[in-house]
């Protein structure tokens, strides 16, 4: 194995060859979780007029302390009504439009209602529970930058701000291939030597909520021509990540095979582990993850390195991975040579988060990992973290 990449350098290699697809118009409807490619503007001012915050009366300043005539009742989704005369009030909605010449409303629960007259007891301050016009944003201001992922509250903001449509990332096809004529799929029966295949679902669950479009191909057997075929028609897709068949052995063929359907090899081999053995490569524009098969080994890379590039080709203007900041319940031991993701446990105390690692480190123990939530990075160089010293972690979703 060549000398290994760090985690950093292998990133940098491949967020180098993850450019942002060409972007689609979307509905607003479809944008959450898709990320800008332009940035979106708003279209009318918001509140795109003085709009009551509370169910009262508006009123002029001046005019009070006092018993005021009520001179019209406004409700929300009604036109503004005429300027407020001289001397009287206004009943208002929440959301109703404030008439002009009003400075203040008086909410409902201070005021007095008589019939046609409202008496109220105190002055308010001037602009007491009036919304101003464009408050929130103003027409032709930024809603959202370019390179955001849109979230709830993003999607929210659009939509108040009138925007209908979308300019966004395509999300990236991404076809996910297992490899090991051992691999049998959940539901069977197995026969000496096979075991059930986790790595498909397993990568799609990790990928799909970063955008990707995930189409899962038929596992493969450690057989020339059935890598061959399958290969070929998963490098028809923006993304390629196989499991399995990466390493050093005989029945290793994802990296051969690939190479002769014209996959130029950016890397192979990271200072991680689990993952060591992670290639990266590219043919046209379509990149090629070789994830390791080892189920954590698999896991660890989709969020660390494939992860990244999705959100990369999508145009984020940070594509992560995105680290949280924690301390370590227990001492870790640094490997020499390797960064570690250790899996952990998140729980909070005062001080914010703890993170404890799992039982059962070992690279095929997926079931162990899946008692964790958080990956613990431990940076390479011998010498132990101490129980409680700061750590950063990423988060399994
Ligand atoms: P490999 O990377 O092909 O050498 O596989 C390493 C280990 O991971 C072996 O024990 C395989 O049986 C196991 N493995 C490979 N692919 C998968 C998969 N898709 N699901 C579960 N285990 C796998
Ligand atoms: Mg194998």
């Amino acid at each position: 194995m060549p000398e290994l990449l760090s985690i950093d350098e292998a990133l940098d290699r491949i967020l180098a060859r993850a450019q942002p697809l060409t972007p689609e118009v979307v509905p607003l409807d479809q944008g959450a979780g898709r990320i800008l490619a332009e940035a979106a503007l708003a279209i009318v001012d918001l509140p795109p007029f003085p709009s009551s915050a509370m169910d009262g009366f508006a009123v002029r300043v001046e005019d009070t302390p006092g018993t005021l005539p009520i001179a019209a009742r406004v409700a929300a989704g009604r036109p503004a009504p005429g300027p407020l005369i001289r001397g009287t009030a206004a009943a208002i909605a929440t959301g109703g439009v404030v008439p002009e010449g009003a400075d203040a409303v008086v909410p409902v629960e201070q005021a007095v209602e008589h019939g046609d007259r409202v008496e109220i007891g105190a002055r308010p301050v001037a602009d007491a529970h009036i919304r101003p016009r464009g408050g929130d944003v103003r027409a032709g201001d930024l809603v959202a930058e370019a390179g955001v992922r849109l979230g709830s509250a993003q999607i929210g903001a659009l939509a108040a701000a009138g925007v209908a449509e979308i300019c966004c990332g395509r999300r990236p096809r991404v076809a996910v291939l297992a490899t090991g004529s051992e691999l049998r799929s959940p539901g069977g029966s197995l026969a000496p030597g096979e075991i059930f295949e986790s790595n498909r679902p397993m990568i799609a669950a990790a990928l799909s909520p970063m955008g990707a479009d995930v189409e899962v191909l038929p596992a493969v057997a450690d057989d020339e021509d059935a890598h061959r075929a399958a290969l070929e028609r998963g490098l028809e897709a923006d993304v390629l990540v196989t499991s399995g068949g990466v390493s050093m052995g005989p029945h290793d063929l994802v990296r051969r095979i690939a190479a002769e359907l014209g996959v130029e090899e950016v890397f192979w081999g990271v200072a991680v582990k689990p993952g060591k053995p992670l290639s990266f490569g590219v043919r046209g524009d379509t990149l090629v993850f070789g994830l390791p098969g080892n189920p954590v080994s698999s896991l660890v890379a989709s969020y660390v390195f494939v992860g990244p590039a999705l959100l990369a080709l999508q145009g984020a203007a940070e594509p992560g991975p995105t680290y949280g900041v924690g301390r370590t319940r227990t001492s870790l031991v640094r490997n020499a040579h390797r960064d570690e993701f250790v899996r952990a446990r998140r729980t909070l105390d005062e001080a914010g988060v703890l993170l404890e690692p799992v039982s059962g480190q070992e690279s095929h123990m997926i079931v162990r990992a899946a008692f964790a939530d958080a990956l613990v990075h431990v940076p390479r160089g011998g010498g132990e973290i101490a129980a409680g010293d700061s750590v950063r972690y990423l988060g399994l979703a």
